[in-house]
């Protein structure tokens, strides 16, 4: 059995072929970094008509690459919660008219989910139930995952998410978009104690993160207090590079240190990682290290399954066999999930 998974909430049209055992038989990403690149940030307009123009190559590609045809798919699923509004559209209605055309079961898929499922798509062992962290362009979520597709949020930021605070620091430090990798680039040559940056809500008792004023105190050391007399120094390589490292080290240490404290706060032996900052090596270390000291399980998602993907949404799979398949009056829920 068949599952094309498509996915386009935000500025990646990719599409793929999952099998029913969570076989990737293809896995196919159409990035728009170089469209928003120039922006600083994904502009909402033109990754929908990006969308638009991409999304039949890319299930095209996706179906070739697979090796199969629309008449031997079993389902269609779809990313449609939560994102940018033009841009889910796009791919909802694009499964949509395949789920009509060739009468198959549509499947809504929430992205944030997907992003945690990651984590269990290549692991042989059951990961749940568990602890479960998103961290991404847009959240920073803490789930209790009872089960491999129910996850009840237990923490959030309460302003910027993770990889939002990556791509505004960059941007401060002049790197290049999108700023989790640059910002990581940076850092090998950069003392992560050159500055010590606030680690909000690390000590907090309450699951929950802020990165906002980081993002702040960065700024503020990179380009001077208003409020301050003295003015740093002007940015060189070594201090962009000193700053960068800071500011990793202040943002893993407190994604680690939430998690341990949501592990301990519900007795779990496991701990599932995913979403574009999880790609980051730093994070994937602490976290390996952590867990190992602490006696519990941990899987990260495969780094390619970190960033946006369609393969992701194979969850699809198990809303399936629970009968949750969706009409064709199906709309899509943008925003946050918080
Ligand atoms: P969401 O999933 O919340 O809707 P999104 O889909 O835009 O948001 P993802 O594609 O999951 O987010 O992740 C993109 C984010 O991951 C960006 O902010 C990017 O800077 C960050 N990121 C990617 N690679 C790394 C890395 N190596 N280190 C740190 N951050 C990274
Ligand atoms: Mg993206
Ligand atoms: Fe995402």
């Amino acid at each position: 059995e068949y599952l094309l998974a498509i996915e386009s909430s935000c500025d990646e049209t990719a599409a793929a072929v999952i099998t029913r055992d969570m076989r990737i038989l293809s896995n196919v990403v159409s990035s728009q970094t170089d469209l928003h690149e120039k922006f600083g940030g994904v502009v909402p307009e033109i990754a929908s008509r990006a969308h638009l123009e991409r999304i039949l190559p890319v299930i095209d590609d996706a179906l070739k690459q697979a090796d199969i045809e629309l008449h031997q798919l079993s389902a269609i699923a779809v990313a449609t919660e939560p994102g940018l509004v033009g841009s889910l559209l796009i791919g909802l209605t694009a499964a949509k008219t395949l789920a009509m055309t060739l009468d198959l079961p549509l499947i809504a898929v929430n992205h944030i989910e997907g992003h945690l499922f990651a984590c269990q798509m290549q692991e042989d062992r059951r990961l749940f139930p568990g602890i479960g962290l998103v961290v991404s362009g847009g959240h920073t979520n803490l789930y209790h995952c009872s089960e491999t597709f129910d996850f009840e949020l237990i923490g959030a930021t309460i302003d910027d998410a993770a990889g939002e605070a990556f791509d505004k620091v960059a941007k401060i430090l002049g790197l290049s978009y999108p700023g989790g990798p640059s910002i990581q680039t940076a850092a090998q040559q950069g003392d992560p104690r050159a500055f010590a940056f606030p680690r909000t809500f690390l000590k907090d008792p309450e699951l929950r993160f802020s990165f906002s004023g980081l993002k702040t105190a960065v700024l503020y050391a990179a380009q001077g207090n208003p409020g301050a007399k003295q003015q740093p120094p002007p940015l060189d390589e070594q201090r962009i590079a000193d700053l960068a490292a800071s500011f990793q080290e202040t943002v893993v240490d407190v994604l680690v240190g939430k998690c341990r404290q949501a592990i301990e706060r519900y007795g779990y032996e496991t701990l599932c990682v995913g979403g574009g900052v999880a790609a980051n090596s730093l994070l994937r270390e602490r976290l390996a290290e952590m867990t190992q000291k602490a006696g519990i399980q941990l899987s990260v998602a495969p780094p390619d399954l970190c960033t946006d993907n369609a393969a992701m949404a194979a969850i699809a799979w198990y809303h399936l066999d629970r009968g949750r398949v969706a009409d064709l009056d199906l709309d899509v829920t943008p925003g946050l999930v918080r």
